[in-house]
């Protein structure tokens, strides 16, 4: 049995009681294996003593203590116990807030095991954070590494601490090994029963640094294995494709749309779409990503593939493909998904104006279209009357269908969770997949999780473009920014506001955009139409005012931060962002790259308080404005905000669910991760089929509990 068979409900395990089983669940652990896999977030180390007079150099102090005397400060029902205690080291004193019941419990004269965490405070040695029990009899909690859960409401620490143990006992004897013998060998790692036991319950911290080892090595592995086997699948279809010469020149439509548009591709927009066509006119899907800095134009190579999906194949395609000549092909449908309704809409008014006229038909889907016009559109959708669909995660309801779906273009890819590709991927028969973003990945990580993906870089910006001046204004000096932006509306160009919050909190001395965009209006900038976007208003609010801004009608929007991803107004010179120290560095390049995207010169004001809600200015937040002061480069954002960020917390990767692995961390386990993934690639290299006796645990372990099915894509 491998630990993920273990899908025994856990009101199996001894002990576990409705209320246990029902909170369990509400944490989405329902079976004995989830339960299992629920890690510890923390060990305290009550193996060896730790006395009093060496607080300071450890943790925790973990010692057996004498209790001297009883005391009290405090009045009333406010009076506080304290309880004097001594080990053979030194004194110190139990101040027991809220627990006048100890008293009972810590008699003077006895003993106890004590662990506590201590400091020094007027004048002696204090703890308020302890756990005891009785010296005599055997030792319960002590004596051994004690686990520490993250909590979930309805759980406590002992509760989960009982459960966890005895489901071990109940079950966790023996597991099957799931990484290869050789390599448990080779590195001197735990068998799987025993890693899993002492992650949970270590006899010492040696113990669980084995036991952390191994698991992390096996989750890499895997990891490495799946991904090491699509790209073998990947090679294999691509020296089978050689002999056909995949097309990548522009198709009819791509062509005119081309001719319309007022400008050129840049080289790297060109490169991407070579590529898309190319992977588009093989006969399995495209698995593609497209990198490229905000403002790089990727919307543009979305539609040209777009535009690739719906036409019927070239004659080309026909000559050069074997059995099927003049057989009629029905027309592709192509779904281009976004993370806001603001995005999808701007998205869905581009495909209108552009595609249109080319006699494409493309329809805008979002989750606010009132019954009448929904059915309609569902309808065309599924009789093939709609060739580009444009929307958000309404584009995968359980309602909709599609005639022929064969591409899903999804914008902003960091915003979505892999269950929600995977559910738009479902409309389709093996659909051709984009997927888009301007956040770069890490290097390593685009590696891990990307493996199996191709990915095009536009690392060029359309030409003419001029690098956002940005700027640094404390709050105090916020009227110069003010008057600057006034001088650029005089020239008829447009500003954005950005503030952290809709509206005013009492709790927190911070401006709020409602506020904001009622006093820029009426002072700031009177006789200038100011116009309010955020999340809470209404679709066909929001629509109205996004257009008039378009249109430049109004003049100076003031948003919070749903104006971070795709918006596209090249008219807008001057992005000012209120409490820039609160927002994280992607978020800030992306707002910036809200400006810029014309021939004009554009500026970005990070205004900033020194004391922003009440809370001095971190170190953190500095360093985060410095960035954005000193450079443009999305990559070079990306690569100073993983630094800032530490490891383990890259933005959105574990929210988005790109992949979510249970203790080992790609950043800080690296050099794991390039063995693990040499150890699968000569795996697979050598045996593909993982056929060869001494690697049917693999295969074993990918067909009867196969780890990560969220990153399949
Ligand atoms: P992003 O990559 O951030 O999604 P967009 O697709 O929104 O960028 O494009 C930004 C702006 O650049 C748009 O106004 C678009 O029309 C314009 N643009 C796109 N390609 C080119 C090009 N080759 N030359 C000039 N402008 C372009
Ligand atoms: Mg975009």
């Amino acid at each position: 049995m491998f630990l993920r068979e273990l899908t025994v409900p856990t009101d199996h395990i001894k002990g576990a009681g409705p209320a246990s089983v029902k909170a369990l669940a509400r944490a989405g652990i329902n079976s004995v294996a989830a339960l299992l896999c629920y890690y510890p977030r923390d060990w305290e180390d009550r193996s060896r003593p730790v006395l009093l007079a060496d607080y300071s150099r450890y943790p925790a102090v973990c010692t057996v203590v004498r209790v001297t005397a009883h005391d009290w400060f405090g009045f009333g029902p406010m009076k506080t116990l304290k309880v004097h205690i001594e080990d053979e080291s030194g004194k110190a004193v139990l101040v027991c807030f809220n627990r006048p019941f100890l008293e009972k419990q810590l008699t003077v004269g006895m003993q106890y095991r004590l662990w506590g965490r201590f400091y020094y405070k007027y004048g002696e040695l204090q703890s308020s954070a302890f756990e005891f029990e009785p010296a005599e009899g055997a030792a319960k909690g002590f004596g051994r590494v004690l686990p520490v859960y993250p909590l979930t409401a309805g759980i406590n620490q002992g509760l989960f601490r009982r459960l966890i143990h005895q489901a071990l006992n109940q079950y966790a004897n023996p597991l099957e090994d799931e990484l290869p013998p050789a390599i448990i060998q080779r590195d001197g790692l735990l068998p799987k029963s025993e890693a899993i036991r002492s992650y949970h319950f270590p006899e010492s911290m040696e113990h669980l640094d084995k036991a952390r080892k191994t698991l992390i090595y096996e989750e890499l592995f895997y990891l490495e294995v799946i991904i090491g086997r699509r790209a073998l699948e990947r090679r294999t279809i691509t020296a089978a494709k050689t002999s056909t010469v995949p097309n990548a020149k522009l198709s009819l439509l791509q062509e005119r749309l081309l001719e319309r548009l007022p400008f050129n591709l840049t080289a790297g927009q060109s490169a991407a779409i070579g590529e898309i066509n190319r992977d588009m006119a093989g006969p399995y899907p495209m698995a593609r990503l497209l990198q490229g800095d905000v403002g790089s134009g990727k919307t543009l190579v979305a539609f040209l593939a777009a535009l690739r999906a719906v036409e019927a194949p070239s004659l080309e395609d026909i000559s050069s493909g074997e059995a099927e000549p003049a057989k009629e092909k029905l027309r592709g449908q192509a779904a281009i998904m976004a993370p806001t309704e603001l995005l999808a809409r701007q998205h869905a008014e581009n495909a209108a104006r552009l595609l249109e006229p080319l006699g494409i038909r493309p329809a805008f889907l979002t989750g606010n279209l009132k019954a009448a016009g929904r059915s309609h559109l569902l309808k065309a959708l599924a009789a093939g009357d709609v060739d580009i669909v444009v929307g958000t995660h309404a584009l995968f309801s359980r309602d909709v269908f599609y005639r022929n779906l064969t591409l899903v273009v999804v914008d902003e890819q960091h915003r979505f969770g892999v269950t929600q590709r995977q559910a738009i991927m479902a409309k389709g028969d093996l659909p051709d997949l984009l997927m888009m973003s301007a956040t770069p990945i890490p290097r390593t990580l685009a590696f891990t999780i990307f493996g199996d993906m191709d990915v095009s870089v536009i690392p060029d910006l359309p030409p003419g473009r001029k690098t956002v001046r940005t700027h640094l204004a404390k709050e105090s000096n916020e009227a110069k920014v003010y008057d600057f932006v006034r001088k650029e509306l005089a020239t008829g160009h447009q500003a954005y506001f950005v503030y952290p919050l809709i509206e005013a909190d009492i709790n927190r001395d911070l401006k709020d955009a409602q506020s904001m965009a009622d006093r820029l209006g009426r002072q700031v900038f009177k006789g200038i139409r100011v116009a309010l976007v955020h999340s809470k208003l209404d679709e066909e609010e929001k629509r109205r005012t996004m257009e008039a801004f378009r249109l430049g009608e109004i003049r100076v929007l003031v948003a919070t931060s749903v104006v971070e991803v795709g918006v596209d107004v090249p008219n807008a010179t001057c992005m000012v962002i209120e409490h820039a120290e609160r927002f994280g560095l992607s978020a800030l390049h992306q707002l910036r790259g809200r400006v810029g995207r014309g021939k004009t010169q554009s500026y970005c004001f990070l205004v900033f308080s020194e004391h922003d809600g009440g809370d001095a200015l971190t170190d953190d937040g500095k360093t985060r404005l410095k960035v954005m002061l000193e450079n443009s480069d999305g990559f070079i954002i990306a690569e100073e905000d993983l630094k800032l960020r530490g490891p383990g917390q890259i933005a959105g990767i574990e929210q988005s669910g790109y992949l979510s692995l249970g203790i080992a961390d790609p950043i800080q386990n690296a050099g794991e991760l390039a063995r693990a993934r040499s150890d699968a690639f000569a795996i697979l290299e050598e045996d593909p089929g993982l056929l060869f006796p001494e690697h049917r645990r693999i295969a074993a372990v990918l067909e009867r509990a196969p780890p990560f099915s969220q990153i399949a894509l």
